[in-house]
């Protein structure tokens, strides 16, 4: 029986693959989301945009995985694309599938997001290997290759660039990948049941402001993220939010903190060529896309990305 079972997935799999336009596409089953969640989602949606725009915006929303895949994407989906509709600052397309970074499509968004996507989000899991034949495994590497160059042309053409907790945790081979998004995760000392302290790092910038408007820290319950020591650097971005680790939970020994610096950026901003880059880590909990809060600090980081928000891009090791 389970002979049979796997002979038809190849055979379905190997259909697909026997025309070229339509390759394999990634195609997640997740689970539904909690009520409890769509019902908070609703009453902390924003109503206004964070900057009125007159031109209507339109952003890509992106989350196939092929490691990890957080169970807060489905939430985070909803909650990003109504937010759109809410606030009246965006439309969002929500999809995975990888036509949409061919350079023609991605060039018809203002922003695109890549909402928890992690691995190398264009190719299958590795668990699925063997149901390919040498050639097929190669040909979708190397699209996979080419549609995150295109990304990456598409933010330094102009283009914007949002990127959401497990983001970082993708393409982790990839230098050039590592220092378009600005970090590399590895891994999360606070684990998602732990209540953290968040400083406003710079409540005068013109993204925090319009969010926190002078809050300068908060509590939360959330999982964050440490990132590599080689890439991530104040040098290269400007940073709207840390951890305050002597002000939350502290690790459990087997996550000791690796960071040498002991600097834990959890969101910022760069420039990229003539596009924009905003990411934040926070995400991995589902009641983190119900949070009022947090959700206008997406909705400035998207106007940034889309170019309707104007924000000093200045590294932060670079400000007097
Ligand atoms: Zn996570």
């Amino acid at each position: 029986m389970m002979r049979l079972v796997k002979l038809f997935i190849i055979m379905s799999l190997s259909v697909s693959l026997s025309n070229a336009n339509s390759p394999w596409i990634p195609n997640h089953q997740d689970e539904p989301i909690p009520l409890k969640f769509l019902q908070a989602l609703d009453t902390a949606l924003p109503v206004e945009p964070m900057v009125e725009s007159d031109v209507k915006r339109r952003i890509l929303i992106y989350s196939a995985t092929n490691g990890f895949r957080h169970d807060s994407i489905p939430i985070g989906k909803l909650a990003l694309s109504k937010m759109g509709l809410s606030s009246g600052a965006y439309e969002a397309v929500v999809s995975d599938h990888p036509q949409y970074f061919e350079s023609e499509t991605l060039s018809t968004f203002d922003a695109v997001v890549l909402l928890s996507a992690s691995g190398n989000f264009f190719m299958p899991s590795h668990k699925l290997r063997d149901t390919f034949s040498q050639e097929e495994w190669l040909f979708l590497k190397k699209r996979h290759d080419r549609l995150l160059n295109n990304l990456m042309n598409y933010v330094r053409e102009g283009g914007g660039l949002v990127g959401i907790h497990a983001a970082t945790d993708a393409c982790k081979r990839n230098r050039a990948y590592g220092d378009f998004i600005g970090a590399k995760f590895n891994g999360h000392p606070w684990t998602k049941n732990m209540q953290v302290n968040v400083v406003v790092e710079d409540p005068n910038h013109a993204i925090n402001f319009s969010v926190f408007q002078g809050i300068t820290d908060f509590n939360i319950q959330e999982e964050i993220y440490e990132f590599c020591n080689d890439i991530f650097s104040r040098e290269h971005s400007r940073i709207l939010l840390r951890l305050d680790p002597k002000r939350s939970e502290q690790p459990l020994p087997k996550h000791a903190t690796k960071r040498l610096d002991n600097d834990y950026a959890i969101s910022w901003v760069h420039a990229y060529g003539k596009g924009r880059v905003f990411y934040s880590s926070l995400g991995d909990n589902l009641h983190i896309f119900t949070d009022a809060l947090i959700l206008k600090h997406y909705l400035a980081g998207i106007q940034f990305a889309t170019g309707d928000l104007i924000a000093d891009v200045t590294p932060s090791a670079q400000l007097k």
